[in-house]
């Protein structure tokens, strides 16, 4: 075909307006000649495809090649594809010459090597959505997320009103996986923070959560905030519920307290002489008795020393001294820390334990205290 060049292009352009292209009936510029560009390029690259596929001897070979140049037009439009077909044609050459047909990503990485299958980067696209074709590491990743996804889904009874928004919401996310918009580890933790919510909202599933559920849900799980806002999204869009992901901060406060309530109660029951369980409880009680949140790695046993009556935490920095109990029920009966005679009142007081200091709480902190 002789392409118009684009000075007598605009002189026709300029006679003959707008003309229908004469293969797909699209209006064009009229100096183009008969078919538009995208027509042009499309028979052009069909060609080609057509040319390359009698260099293959298996049959087979030749259909994938021809199934390639359809993936490719559609990926990369028809002028690209067209300059692109014949430079991945010595690729899948090779690999008819050398196994036939097409084979494991494994077998191709060492054939080709990493440096040479990323100059195929199209090609591998394609066998990878197309074929399946990837790295064993990631198929065993996708199927473990399809495993883990599997059972979020079975957490809600299917056919109740949760158990069908779930279902929804899945089939959404997972179009979007085709088309390669998210990856299936963001659906797994969309859907697990979407089954939370309904299973905190009703365990029965019958009933779909309403404001308060999404506030009493975050209050107890604050992370979940970022996850749970596509959900939130999906259900406004499919049933004009209007939720917010609002993270009510008394209510997620009283739920903490409560939290470290019981995990005080726990380690008090679990104490042993380890030095595991003695950082994990001086990062507990910072935090229950003083409100000072540290991380494991912020707290080292040489700055603990033991009171009369409790521990001494020595914070690097401005932060200072801190007072907490000991965590024995029985003072006296440990000896690596606190447990000694009570003598002094400890020269510092923990802040904030006033409400919650009933019960167990109160026991354990008078265990250290008052003996
Ligand atoms: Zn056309």
């Amino acid at each position: 075909m002789i392409r118009n060049t684009s000075q007598t292009r605009s002189k026709a352009c300029l006679e003959k307006g707008e003309i229908a292209c004469t293969s797909c009936g699209r209006p064009m510029p009229g100096g183009r000649g008969k078919v538009c560009e995208e027509c042009y390029w499309t028979a052009n690259f069909l060609k080609r495809v057509r040319i390359n596929q009698a260099a293959f001897t298996n049959p087979q070979m030749s259909v994938s090649f021809g199934d390639y140049g359809e993936w490719l037009i559609r990926t990369v439009g028809p002028h690209r594809a067209a300059l692109l077909i014949h430079r991945h044609l010595p690729f899948f050459l090779e690999v008819e010459r050398t196994w036939r047909d097409f084979t494991t990503y494994e077998d191709l990485v060492h054939h080709f090597g990493g440096e040479g299958l990323r100059r195929v980067r199209l090609p591998m696209r394609w066998l990878m959505e197309a074929r399946g074709i990837r790295p064993e590491s990631e198929t065993r990743e996708a199927e473990s997320e399809r495993r883990r996804i599997e059972s979020i889904m079975s957490t809600v009874r299917q056919g109740t009103a949760a158990g069908k928004v779930l279902a929804a919401y899945r089939s959404e996310l997972t179009k979007r996986i085709d088309s390669g918009d998210i990856a299936v580890k963001s659906v797994r933790l969309a859907l697990r923070a979407a089954a939370s919510l309904l299973l905190a909202t009703d365990t029965s599933g019958e009933r779909l959560p309403e404001q308060k559920d999404v506030e009493r849900y975050l209050a107890e799980s604050p992370g979940q905030r970022a996850a749970l806002i596509g959900f939130l999204t999906f259900l406004r869009r499919s049933h004009g519920v209007d939720l917010v992901a609002i993270v009510d901060r008394t209510r997620q406060r009283s739920m903490r307290r409560r939290k470290l309530e019981r995990e005080i109660i726990r380690l008090v029951k679990c104490r042993d002489e380890s030095e595991e369980w003695l950082l994990r409880w001086i990062i507990v009680g910072l935090e229950y008795f003083h409100g000072r949140k540290f991380g494991k790695h912020a707290i080292r046993l040489d700055m603990v020393r033991k009171e009369a009556k409790g521990l001494i935490v020595t914070m690097e920095g401005a932060y200072g001294d801190y007072w907490i109990p000991t965590g024995e029920w029985n003072p006296g009966s440990l000896d690596l820390i606190g447990g000694d005679a009570m003598t002094d009142e400890p020269s510092i007081q923990p802040q904030d334990c006033e409400e919650q200091t009933i019960g167990e709480i109160s026991q354990i902190v008078c265990a250290s205290t008052c003996g």
